[in-house]
């Protein structure tokens, strides 16, 4: 073997991984051609896929792995832009008759296992000097392919369930350190880097300087190293107390844009921060006292997490409501544009849901509660749309998009799954100080944030404006139907309603 190449995909990052450690560590890699490809169409400001935001995020994080390959370990990451298929086969012929292993990490979902599959058969099998080699784990914690296909596997319902397998697979699995593997240059021998030149070539500085949006979030290794720091290894009470459940969905009192929670989601489903030394940085904050655990410890979120990779790789139609075991066929409502494009663009004339909803558009995230509200809202609570127009919403919009995880949380909100929550607890879209989706009531500086026309409104009214005094709204500067919209439904009836044809479409599913 004489070149490798590395491809990187989810695991965006140096430190922890697998593949790099590998290429340096070994006695037959000569040459290092760390590439990208990037399989939207970069000259567009947008793509069905993903909005401008998430493109940006993307971006960023490419370029800052291009930062620190060429800075730390003297590589210089190539950057295409099309298809996987013909930009592998392009790269390949340029090494004919040189021994080439493709090295890449191991991504669970569908379109990528079945992605993988076609670049082995149809480019690697087809010249005997050409290897391909693939990594598991990168992104995750268990090897999914080796748990999903062994002979003792059941799908995973509940944290009990994850329990068992964590124990199964690491023993001691609350105070485990995994391995992470970091590069030191000096302990190996100096790799060339490979240079290339192919009509796939990009620069995405270019396209990047194309998109006007700034967001609270920006993307990259160095960033999430950071977050990790600042939130995580500097806040050990804040670890050993975390508590999801009860962590505040309208962010940080004083900044309408800092999560309560970690905030390391966008990170972790790019792979700019391994999940392992997440894991591994609650560990030993863990040790030093008393802390909370799973479901509701930071190792309980990673679990779930974790759960939904085992589960999208083994449940069949995982993204589907149809012919997939974890998803009850609920006849969901015909489709109604005007309440779908009211609920994605925050023009509910419900204020909480509203503002979660703007917040996502400005910045490619929401808390976890948050999305509850919205998701319950959109299905059973009360617009009865089905969850899949919801989740298409969500995945083009979040900075931390990601195929098992978005699905997987949808199941759960819509109550369609085995591990959903019964379907008649429906969250009220407006809250008062008791609501378990811990919304801040009292000055309710979340809302008049996002939702600028109430920024006056006494924070009596403000989760339901409409049942303002005329006068109260005068003095607000806002009349609802006017300034702000009436609520589109009116929540009690649709709450009713959608109760009963659950329970009604329970019953004939029986
Ligand atoms: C309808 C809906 C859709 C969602 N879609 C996504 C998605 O596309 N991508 C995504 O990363 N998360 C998704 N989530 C899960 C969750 O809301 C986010 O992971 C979390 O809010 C991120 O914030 P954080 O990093 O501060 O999380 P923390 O509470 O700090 O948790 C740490 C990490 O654990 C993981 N995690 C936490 N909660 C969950 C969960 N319920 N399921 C899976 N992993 C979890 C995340 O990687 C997170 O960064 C969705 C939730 C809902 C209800």
């Amino acid at each position: 073997m004489s070149v490798a190449i590395i491809w990187f995909r989810k695991c965006l990052r140096i430190h922890d991984n697998q593949a790099l450690s590998w290429a340096f560590e070994s006695n037959q890699i000569k040459s290092i051609l760390p590439i990208y490809i990037f399989e939207e169409d970069i000259h567009q400001r947008s793509t069905n896929k993903m909005n401008e935001n998430r493109l940006r995020f993307q971006y960023e994080c490419v370029l800052d792995l291009q930062h620190n390959l060429d800075t730390e370990l003297g590589l210089k990451l190539h950057i295409f832009s099309g298809q996987a298929q013909p930009v592998i086969q392009s790269i390949l012929n340029k090494f004919e008759d040189q021994r080439v292993c493709l090295i890449s990490e191991y991504c669970s979902d569908r379109e990528n296992v079945e992605k993988m599959a076609k670049i082995d058969s149809k480019i690697i099998d087809q010249n005997p000097n050409w290897f391909s080699k693939t990594f598991p784990a990168g992104q995750t914690i268990l090897d999914i392919e080796s748990i999903v296909n062994s002979s003792k596997y059941k799908p995973p319902n509940s944290m009990n369930d994850m329990i068992q397998i964590f124990s199964e697979e690491f023993g001691d699995w609350q105070n485990i350190v995994f391995d992470v593997t970091d590069i030191n240059l000096s302990d190996y021998q100096s790799k060339r880097c490979q240079i290339i030149e192919s009509e796939f070539s990009t620069r995405l500085e270019e396209s990047k300087s194309r998109l006007n949006t700034s967001s609270y979030f920006i993307g990259g290794e160095s960033i999430a190293l950071q977050r990790l720091e600042n939130k995580v290894l500097l806040e050990k009470q804040f670890v050993n107390n975390f508590s999801k459940p009860n962590s505040i969905s309208t962010n940080t009192e004083g900044n309408p844009f800092e999560p309560t929670t970690t905030g390391l989601s966008p990170y972790l489903s790019t792979g700019c921060l391994s999940v392992r030394r997440l894991w591994n940085a609650c560990s030993e904050i863990q040790q030093l006292g008393e802390h909370t655990k799973p479901p509701v410890s930071i190792h309980g979120q990673l679990m779930f997490r974790e759960m939904f990779y085992l589960l999208s790789r083994s449940v069949m139609n995982w993204d589907q409501d149809k012919e997939n075991t974890h998803c009850k066929e609920i006849e969901w409502g015909t489709t109604e544009q005007s309440l779908l494009a009211a609920w994605e663009s925050g023009e509910t004339g419900f204020p909480l849901i509203d503002a979660m909803m703007r917040q996502l558009d400005a910045t490619g995230w929401m808390h976890h509660l948050g999305r509850h509200a919205v998701s319950c809202f959109l299905t059973r609570g009360q617009l009865w749309q089905s969850w899949t127009h919801g989740r298409d919403i969500f995945s083009r919009k979040l900075i931390d998009s990601d195929w098992a995880l978005n699905n997987g949380n949808w199941l759960w909100l819509a109550g369609v799954a085995p591990f959903s929550m019964p379907y008649y607890r429906v969250y009220n879209p407006c809250p008062n100080q008791k609501s378990s989706l811990n919304v801040e009531t009292e000055t309710a500086n979340f809302i008049r944030h996002w939702v600028p026309e109430l920024s006056e409104f006494p924070s009596k009214y403000i989760f339901e404006p409409h049942l303002a005094p005329l006068s109260v709204q005068q003095s607000a500067g806002c009349i609802i139907g006017n300034d702000y919209p009436n609520p589109i439904v009116d929540r009690k009836e649709t709450r009713r309603e959608n109760l009963e044809r659950f329970k009604q479409n329970l019953a004939t599913l029986r």
